[in-house]
């Protein structure tokens, strides 16, 4: 039975990323207030918060500086914009800022909303830059099976997720998929990580021969990929793979959404990962997700393109109402100041031991093929066979209802086709973590019970 607000809810707002046919009997958990990494709902019923929201939320609820950054801007210019020779001084010291912490030589920061945006953005540049550097070939963009990229019609082909292409018509005919670098799902049997990741680059590196080098423009990548699962890639795999777009004067272009800004312990998942990005998209933690910001940080060559495509068309055809909205700047002036005051990524760095300790330790649950991750950023993949690493039948929703369970037990997590991931905010305690890791287990143990009562496995 469905809650009047619910009931409200899944009669008038369209929810993303949901079973449409199947919510309006489910209902939606309706959130009310949170503090610190908790959340609690209109029964004041309150969960740790095991997914920061979608990956953004960094510094969790409740940090009145970022409301006060966010109302004082409010009051003294609540909007600007940067078209046709204006700006603001919280653009330019944000920009200014993220030139020095960017994971390579910086020179302009284009800022909008989402990563969509971000990505999307990245995608124009390239085309644009290409055609002012005369290479009006030099266009395709490769990406990766399992990606995840966006939503919009660029960023959503490049996302390699088949619910974001089937039946959108995506994705567009410039776009290709490279293969999932996921050693425990697709390494051949016997194969380290460092040789598959050898037999990914040479295959890289045999799928642009065959497209033609001239044609092939850019490679994107999460340093580790979030939203099609939470999965690190094998050792030496952005080693393996650069030194192929080095050679066929492939630009790199780093998705540092999800990554950015302390998720792996450092301000970019770039120099954990041993990645020399070109450019680099950012979004989500830049504001701790207090407000919609992303942005793009290129280098000199990149904007010197652009400087002479504008000296010989004109303007630069490219922004948004909300670049570098005046708002979302100051309280992304504030996130990074508080990354830096508070020390966020050491503690961070202090306690992922802990935190991958007692993810790593699910391994030995009977419904979970493997325990991964990095950082502060993880997920389990469920199994009906441990041994085989046979799936649950998609139907079954295993991961799902596992998810179901957990929040039954006070905890967010998200489901991933048959992945459980989490990504709790980085001001986590190590208490708080045993407490997620509690309650993850017994949700696991309860979905066990249940698959062997279903006959599931
Ligand atoms: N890139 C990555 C790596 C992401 O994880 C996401 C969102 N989960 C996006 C891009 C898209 O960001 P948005 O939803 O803000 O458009």
């Amino acid at each position: 039975m469905l809650t009047n607000l619910q009931a409200r809810d899944v009669a008038t707002v369209l929810h993303p990323y949901s079973n449409l046919a199947t919510l309006p009997e489910q209902g939606t958990l309706i959130l009310e207030r949170g503090q610190g990494v908790f959340v609690h709902d209109v029964d004041g019923k309150p969960y740790i918060e095991g997914m920061a929201g979608l990956w953004c939320n960094s510094l969790g609820h409740g940090r009145e500086e970022l409301v006060e950054a966010a109302a004082e801007q409010m009051r003294r210019l609540p909007f600007a914009h940067l078209f046709t020779g204006k700006s603001h001084d919280p653009a330019i010291a944000l920009a200014e800022k993220l030139k020095e912490i960017a994971p390579m030589e910086a020179a302009k920061v284009f800022f909008c909303s989402s990563g969509s945006e971000a990505n999307d953005t990245q995608m124009k540049l390239v085309w644009y830059v290409n055609n002012a550097l005369g290479r009006p070939r030099k266009k395709k963009i490769i990406s990766r099976i399992k990606a995840y990229h966006g939503v919009t019609i660029a960023s959503a082909s490049l996302t390699g997720l088949p619910n974001n292409h089937i039946d959108f018509d995506l994705p567009l005919s410039s776009v290709r998929h490279a293969a999932c670098p996921h050693h425990w799902r697709f390494a051949h049997e016997g194969e380290s990580e460092a040789e598959f990741s050898a037999r990914l680059a040479a295959e890289l590196d045999a799928q642009i021969e065959a497209e033609g080098p001239e044609t092939v423009a850019a490679f994107i990548a999460e340093p580790v990929m979030g939203a099609g699962g939470v999965i690190v890639p094998p050792e030496g795999y952005f080693a393996a793979i650069q030194p192929v777009l080095e050679k066929h004067e492939i630009m790199l272009i780093a998705d540092e959404v999800i990554c950015g800004f302390g998720r792996l312990g450092e301000w970019f998942g770039s120099s954990v990962l041993g990645m020399t990005p070109d450019t680099v998209s950012v979004a989500k933690a830049l504001t701790s997700s207090y407000v919609p910001l992303g942005a793009v940080i290129i280098p000199d060559w990149i904007d010197d393109a652009l400087k002479a495509q504008s000296a010989k068309i004109g303007v630069f055809g490219h922004g948004f109402t909300y670049s570098g909205h005046p708002v979302a700047a100051a309280v992304a002036l504030k996130t990074l100041e508080i990354y830096e005051r508070e020390d966020v990524f050491s503690h961070v760095r202090a306690i992922i031991p802990q935190f991958q300790r007692r993810l790593k330790a699910l391994a030995d649950h009977p419904i979970v093929g493997e325990a991964r991750g990095i950082g502060l950023v993880g997920a389990v993949e469920l199994v009906a066979d441990k041994r085989t690493k046979r799936s649950f039948d998609a139907r079954r929703a295993a991961a799902a209802k596992a998810v179901a369970l957990a929040q039954d037990e006070g905890l967010i997590v998200r489901a991933i086709g048959e992945a459980v991931s989490i990504c709790p905010p980085l001001v986590i305690s190590e208490a708080e973590i045993d407490e997620l890791f509690d309650r993850l287990a017994r949700a696991l143990d309860r979905a066990e019970e249940w698959a062997t009562r279903e006959g599931a496995r």
